[in-house]
């Protein structure tokens, strides 16, 4: 039988999406006779963006057998516990959504119905009060988690927040020593094959010709391969999510970093606050048909703690995803797959996915079409999840303070949301989900955090006796407290693990 393995893998694009495929090739592959190309252009540069991310990428670079404190340092990170969501629901409110559980389940029943039931007796203790990440995270303080799982300070996880250019870079140099050719040029043409258009290389501006057997397209936005060659298609979705610009703008760090990032909805969407050790990450993103470029300029510059580091920066997108990700011997990864916006902080969290379900299906040379179908099932999946989740924040608002914010009210919501929104408000069932993102906990912390309340709880909780419930809920409370009380500060914990070298932050 005629040898169809791969032997040759080019990847268009050396952003984070680029070097992230780039590392997780390289490691996974390392021992077959595979060639790893990527190429990349600084004159066109990256986007440049994407500083918050979720616990996934722990498993990511765990995979890559990154040393923790080595890479903290390297890309001046701090730790995540959560976001902090600012006048969602209505103006003046807030709440953390958590990267760990509520409570702990009494009599087989899930916590957030206990809670319920307390809090149509008149308790009026926040939901925030029974999580350990959250206590945490107000307190300003951090540890990792505990590795003994009867401990609870092993039911949470955490993040990092990070300088986006500088964890290229670090992927950079070690896909680069593990064997990966980069190329400095732009791809000027990129050549089909007759029969079955496949495609066979990409030339470069310079003459270069780079043959491959699969292409990655890390190109960002433009998607060079997937779309401008391929024409695969995209689908739109900013009839749910409209939101199509962002202005970015790093400002001087003023006080200790907290181990959080800050979403605080604006008049016409919302402003990022992502905390790095050398500075402070910040942009606004909103809708153009509501504010111009420069009025949300205006907005972010006046909104900083610190003094700005640079001018602002532009940038424009088109929420929704390729129609297929997969399409013939070149996959889409990064950017060039699709849009979502941050505000789950999960663009990173999505190249991953693809990453590690493109190694799950490595392919031959045929990319049969079972491959390609399952994984495009498989990145759909996740998209969608997403897509819904991040249109229950804007969907759940009281707000009508703005006309942003009264349209985003009324405006009809996919029917996979509806369904689940329905099953919550009614009896505190939380969909659940094999495949995708977000589990129970993320789903409570939007719903109740944007005052979407169930009608009733289980009514299992009611064989737990008043008394008996009232004061495991008190105890719970005061061990988290106390667990939370005893971590060193964020500040303190990064000082004594991973201080970054100081640098100019611009
Ligand atoms: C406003 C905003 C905020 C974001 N915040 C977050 C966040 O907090 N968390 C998160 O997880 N994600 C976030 N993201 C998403 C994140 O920035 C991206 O997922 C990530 O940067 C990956 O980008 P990329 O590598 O796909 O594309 P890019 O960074 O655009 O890289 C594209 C690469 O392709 C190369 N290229 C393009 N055309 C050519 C050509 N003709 N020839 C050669 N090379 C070419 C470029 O040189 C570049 O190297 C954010 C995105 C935006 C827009």
């Amino acid at each position: 039988m005629a040898d169809r393995a791969i032997r040759t893998i080019v990847i268009v694009g050396g952003g984070t999406a680029g070097w992230m495929t780039a590392a997780g090739l390289a490691a996974k592959l390392r021992d077959l006779p595979i060639d790893i190309r990527l190429v990349e252009s600084s004159e066109i540069g990256t986007v440049g963006v994407g500083e918050a991310t979720v616990p996934h990428i722990r498993h990511f670079n765990a995979s890559l057998g990154l040393d923790e404190a080595d890479f903290m340092r390297k890309t001046q990170a701090t730790y995540k516990l959560g976001i902090e969501f600012r006048n969602w629901g209505r103006v003046g409110d807030s709440y953390i959504h958590p990267f760990g559980a509520y409570g702990a389940t009494i009599g087989g029943v899930g916590f957030h119905h206990h809670w319920l039931r307390a809090r149509q007796g008149g308790d009026p203790t926040p939901l925030e009060a029974y999580s350990l990440p959250i206590r945490a995270a107000r307190l300003g303080r951090f540890a990792p988690p505990s590795p003994d799982p009867r401990s609870l300070a092993s039911t949470f996880s955490y993040a990092y927040q990070f300088d986006a250019g500088l964890y290229a870079a670090y992927l950079r140099a070690y896909a680069e020593a593990r064997g990966v050719v980069r190329t400095e040029g732009k791809v000027a043409d990129v050549i089909l094959r007759g029969e079955d258009g496949f495609i066979e290389a990409i030339t470069l501006e310079s003459g270069e010709r780079i043959a491959g057997d699969l292409f990655v397209d890390c190109s960002g936005f433009r998607g060079l391969l997937i779309e401008q060659a391929l024409k695969t298609g995209y689908e739109d979705w900013t009839r749910w999510l409209p939101c199509d610009r962002a202005a970015a703008v790093p400002c001087e760090t003023v006080e200790p970093s907290i181990p959080y990032t800050r979403a605080t909805a604006f008049d016409a969407g919302w402003r990022w606050r992502i905390p790095l050790q050398h500075r402070v990450g910040n942009g606004y993103v909103y809708c153009s048909e509501h504010i111009s470029d420069d009025e949300a300029a205006g907005k972010l510059l006046a909104d900083l703690e610190g003094p700005a580091l640079a001018e602002p920066r532009f940038l424009r997108f088109v929420t929704g995803r390729r129609k297929k990700q997969w399409s013939r011997n070149c996959v889409a990864i990064g950017l060039s797959s699709g849009f979502l916006e941050p505000l789950e902080s999960t663009s990173i969290h999505l190249i991953q996915v693809a990453i590690t379900t493109l190694l799950e299906l490595f392919p031959d040379r045929d990319c049969a079409q079972a491959d390609q179908d399952e994984y495009n099932r498989v990145m759909d999946l996740e998209f969608e999840r997403i897509r819904d989740f991040l249109v229950l924040h804007y969907h759940a608002t009281e707000r009508t303070d703005t006309p942003f914010w009264a349209a985003r009210r009324a405006m009809p919501i996919p029917d996979s949301l509806a369904y689940k929104m329905d099953l919550f408000r009614d009896r505190g069932v939380v969909v659940k989900y094999k495949d995708g993102f977000f589990l129970e906990p993320s789903w409570l912390a939007v719903y109740l955090g944007q005052n979407v309340v169930p009608l009733a709880y289980d009514p299992v909780s009611d064989t737990v006796p008043d008394a008996a419930l009232a004061q495991r809920l008190a105890a719970m409370r005061q061990t988290i407290d106390k667990t939370a009380l005893a971590m060193p500060t964020h500040a303190d914990w990064i000082a004594r693990f991973c201080a970054a070298t100081p640098v100019a932050a611009a």
